[in-house]
């Protein structure tokens, strides 16, 4: 086949890949991105680019002939999943033994279908985990660019308090208050204007309109709205959609010489294609660049590679689950699918928990309090390729670690409020805690371990690790503006070090 080639290569097109392709554009550094999904900006028959959770289609996920929602059950009725047919929707569940792994796909990566949440950690927690980085340089630069740049915004507190939407929210954080618990507001680069605007009926409807998961069609500023746009106005850079690439090797002349597969709508093979590049970035997610550098080392292209590549793998602890509200504390039949709020007990160094107050969105009153728990789980796991494919070696066991974080701080809250949990939720009666599934993958690729201190890979020079992969399984709130700032960081390095002529 035929090798195209760039200066600069960036794998797959989430919040790493994004950073590296629009500082790499701005540098002048001429940069190809390969994005194994699709380019999400064509509306379907209905006139909307996205469907929404009621009425999922084939848009919703990633080759399925049926949704698989973490919610997979409603009052003991599998009325939650649809049957649809084959093709690159937006969302994947990629199923390892015993943990479930959600990620998007297409041009955006997780900034597609995630819920806005843009959470900056704790810079104790920060420190902690990764303590070779320079935290005052984290907090004073690399973190306000990210929120900056990502358009992170925070609610009205005014309007939080008196609309129908966040009745959810308010119910849980009077429950919280009752237990002693602190609270606090989350903020989004969900635009809280053009919500009002929503709620108003000024506006077509999205958060309001039970979009989140398979997509929003307004308000959200995923990536292809900030960053990737950004990087496409340089003039620089261009993406190739629908095309995943399989392995990297490296050249004698020291060039990078990537195979990448295109696929066509049925998700059949059309094309075996060959990339060179000088500079190459990961920014595959956790899993696509663990998988990319584990496969090249097995297939013996990449034999350099650090004994740690794969390790230090966690969900960030993470743990959905339900509380059943007394008839007088309804949630309201209205509820916006963005998260504002969270129950902060981080500080609680017996069993830190950071809950966020979830939506259940189904457009009549459940009194369902639901919450997605970041628990500060130890526990870590190992990625490895072999013919079955990738593979993670987490067990129910680790999964357990974090639902019973997750248990002891509900159980208070259940016991202040005299309530109960919901047992119809997550498939079987018997099960409260849907501890085994993430969204939420981190590390495989773990920074100062399997790179140096600015993610670039032991054993090779210019090749790069940008995403999430290099946060160390845990990072106690959501990992997006983590992931966005480390990037920020090594591309501020790389392009002064490395690229200079
Ligand atoms: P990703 O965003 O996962 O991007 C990786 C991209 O690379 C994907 O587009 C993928 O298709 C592509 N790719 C992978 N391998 C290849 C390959 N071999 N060739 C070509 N392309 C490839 N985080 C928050 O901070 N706040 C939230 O509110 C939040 N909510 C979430 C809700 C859901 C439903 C999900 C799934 C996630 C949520 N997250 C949230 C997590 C957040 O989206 C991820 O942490 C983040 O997207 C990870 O960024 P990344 O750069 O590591 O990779």
């Amino acid at each position: 086949a035929a090798v195209e080639s760039a200066p600069a290569i960036v794998v797959g097109s989430g919040y790493g890949a994004s950073v590296a392709a629009l500082r790499l554009g701005q540098a002048g550094i001429r940069t190809l991105v390969l994005e194994m999904g699709r380019l999400w900006n064509t509306a379907g028959s209905d006139g909307k680019v996205f469907c929404n959770t009621a009425n999922p289609d084939q848009r919703s996920m990633w080759f399925r002939t049926r949704t698989e929602a973490p919610l997979a059950t409603f009052l003991w009725l599998d009325v939650v999943n649809k049957d649809i047919s084959l093709y690159p929707g937006v969302l994947d569940r990629v199923r390892f033994s015993d943990m479930s792994v959600f990620v998007g796909r297409g041009v955006g990566g997780g900034s597609l279908v995630n819920g806005s949440m843009a959470v900056t950690p704790l810079q104790s927690y920060f420190a902690e985990q990764f303590p070779t980085v320079d935290t005052a340089e984290m907090y004073g630069t690399y973190f306000p660019r990210a929120r900056a740049m990502l358009g992170v915004n925070t609610i009205d507190p005014a309007w939080f308090e008196s609309t129908e939407w966040y009745r959810f929210s308010r119910v849980s954080r009077k429950h919280a208050q009752n237990t002693g618990l602190k609270t606090t507001f989350v903020p989004s680069v969900y635009d809280f204007g053009y919500m009002q605007r929503e709620a108003a009926g000024t506006a077509t409807k999205s958060a309001l309109g039970q979009e989140v998961i398979y997509g929003n069609n307004f308000g959200k500023k995923s990536l292809d709205k900030t960053y990737l746009a950004s990087a496409l106005g340089t003039g620089n850079v261009t993406i190739h959609t629908l095309e995943k690439v399989t392995g990297i090797s490296r050249a004698s002349d020291g060039t990078w010489v990537l195979s990448a597969e295109r696929i066509d709508h049925s998700g059949a093979v059309v094309e075996t294609k060959q990339y060179g590049c000088t500079y190459l970035f990961l920014g595959g997610g956790s899993l696509g660049t663990s998988e990319l550098l584990l496969r090249s080392r097995q297939s013996g292209t990449l034999p350099a590679l650090d004994a740690s590549v794969g390790a230090g793998w966690g969900p960030n602890g993470n743990t959905m689950l339900g509380r059943a509200n007394h008839l007088w504390d309804t949630v309201g039949a209205n509820q916006s699918t963005m998260p504002v709020m969270g129950i902060d007990d981080w500080a609680n160094a017996d069993n830190p928990v950071f809950a966020e107050i979830a939506p259940l969105p189904t457009g009549l009153e459940h009194w369902v309090s639901l919450y997605l728990a970041i628990t500060k789980n130890p526990q870590r796991a190992r990625f490895s390729y072999g013919s079955g494919g990738l593979s993670l070696d987490w067990s129910a066991a680790q999964s357990a670690v974090s639902s019973g974080m997750a248990k002891k701080l509900f159980d208070r809250i259940n016991s202040a409020n005299s309530t109960i949990y919901r047992y119809d939720l997550f498939g079987t009666p018997s099960r409260v805690f849907a501890d085994d599934f993430t969204y939420h993958p981190l590390g495989g690729c773990v920074l100062g371990k399997a790179t140096d201190n600015y993610g670039r890979v032991k054993g090779y020079s210019r090749l790069y690790v940008t995403d999430g992969s290099l946060v160390p399984g845990n990072i106690g709130v959501n990992p997006f503006v983590t992931i966005t700032a480390l990037a920020e960081r090594t591309m501020a390095r790389v392009l002064v070090e490395d690229t200079a002529p």
